[in-house]
């Protein structure tokens, strides 16, 4: 995610704070120092909202080592304001998987909580869940403990709401998946139910509790139940089909001693953004049109393309399934990735042609990718 720095690394997953958050921190101290007038106020509330992201970095942690145990990677775990992100590489398509990851980040909350509680028990006795609301209290205490386990309590009930993208929401698909055969129909069940809690928050916030945060999750939820269908819909579309089948195979190529002129040419008269370099009928390069771009303004357009091609590219074969290549030209940060057999070129596969691809495939009716997911 851009804007975001690395501020750790367990077990091999970076873990990064997005800016907003710092301006969460910014705000939350400035906050803490109007209404208490003292520093150690402002300290107490950049103290409290640090541990509360610690416990959903540890909730995240959870769902990313329960992918890892089902040989999932996670690519990185980024801190927003309004919680954390575990980029997934993918959910496993198997329901009783997809439940175990799913449960495994409330379940941190629990164990937090028991232990917690466990502690506050041992010292003095635990009364009633104090009020989160109420004002921060000193630093560290029994006061600040009883506010973290109230906040660990919260985030596991409210991760288990059966609604995309909550937690809840793939716990429910799961159950539904088990019980039924289709994954599909699962999700398209999963995220009307969602739908509805999404409404039901948002009348909720607006006219009976007048809570903008209520309204804020009900916006959350809805989106996250549309995007959830959306990607399912995509899923089921691409699945089993191969590269070769979705390529682009009228392709123009240059080669490495052609002028950079001759790739202006072909971008002129609409052909293509990025064209792979052929040497001897082998694929030697990628011609971005961002590397074509700065070629021209450094060396002009008479100098030659294997100059300024991308020698470092990711390939396809054909027969590899087009989901994996779509979630690899999504990382590279590429527009087009060549299809090869023994360096051959055989075609191009580029996200507008998928996107094509998936149209035609929905509009004839047959339903049959899946890329990064967050949870
Ligand atoms: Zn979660």
């Amino acid at each position: 995610m851009k804007w975001s720095w690395r501020i750790a690394r367990v077990a091999g997953i970076g873990i990064y704070v997005h800016a907003t958050f710092v301006l969460l921190l910014a705000w939350v101290a400035l906050g803490g120092y109007q209404s208490g007038g003292s520093a150690a106020a402002a300290v107490a509330g950049v103290l409290f909202i640090a541990a509360v992201f610690l416990i959903v970095v540890l909730h995240e942690l959870g769902h990313a080592l329960a992918a890892r145990h089902y040989g999932i990677a996670t690519r990185d775990i980024t801190l927003l304001p309004i919680g954390g992100v575990a980029r997934l590489e993918r959910m496993p398509r198997e329901p009783r998987q997809e439940l175990v990851v799913a449960l495994a980040g409330p379940a941190v909350n629990v164990a937090l909580a028991a232990v917690i509680w466990l502690v506050l028990a041992a010292t003095g006795g635990a009364g009633p869940l104090p009020d989160l609301s109420a004002p921060t209290g000193g630093l560290p205490g029994r006061a600040f403990l009883g506010r973290l386990l109230s906040v660990n309590v919260w985030l596991a009930l409210f991760n288990l709401i059966p609604a995309f993208p909550m937690d809840g929401g793939r716990v429910l698909r799961a159950l539904l998946a088990m019980r039924r055969s289709g994954y599909a129909q699962a999700t398209e069940t999963a995220a009307r139910v969602g739908r509805f809690f999404a409404l039901v928050f948002g009348i909720v916030g607006l006219f009976v509790v007048n809570n903008p945060f209520l309204v804020l999750v009900a916006l959350f939820v809805w989106l996250g139940a549309a995007g959830e269908a959306a990607a399912e819909r995509q899923s089921s579309t691409l699945a089993g089909v191969p590269t070769g089948d979705v390529m682009i195979t009228d392709v123009r190529t240059l080669a490495p001693g052609d002028p950079l002129s001759h790739a202006v040419r072909l971008i002129l008269d609409g052909f293509q953004q990025d064209f792979p370099v052929v040497e001897d009928g082998a694929v030697v390069g990628m011609l971005t049109r961002r590397d074509l771009m700065r070629s021209l303004s450094e060396r002009g357009e008479s100098s030659a393309v294997g100059a300024a091609m991308n020698r470092d590219f990711p390939v396809s074969s054909p027969e590899e399934p087009v989901e994996e290549v779509l979630a690899r030209l999504k990382s590279c940060n590429c527009q087009a990735l060549p299809v090869v057999r023994a360096r051959r070129l055989l075609g191009v596969l580029t996200l507008e042609n998928v996107g094509e691809f998936m149209m035609v495939r929905t509009a004839l009716g047959g339903v049959s990718g899946r890329g990064e997911r967050v949870i």
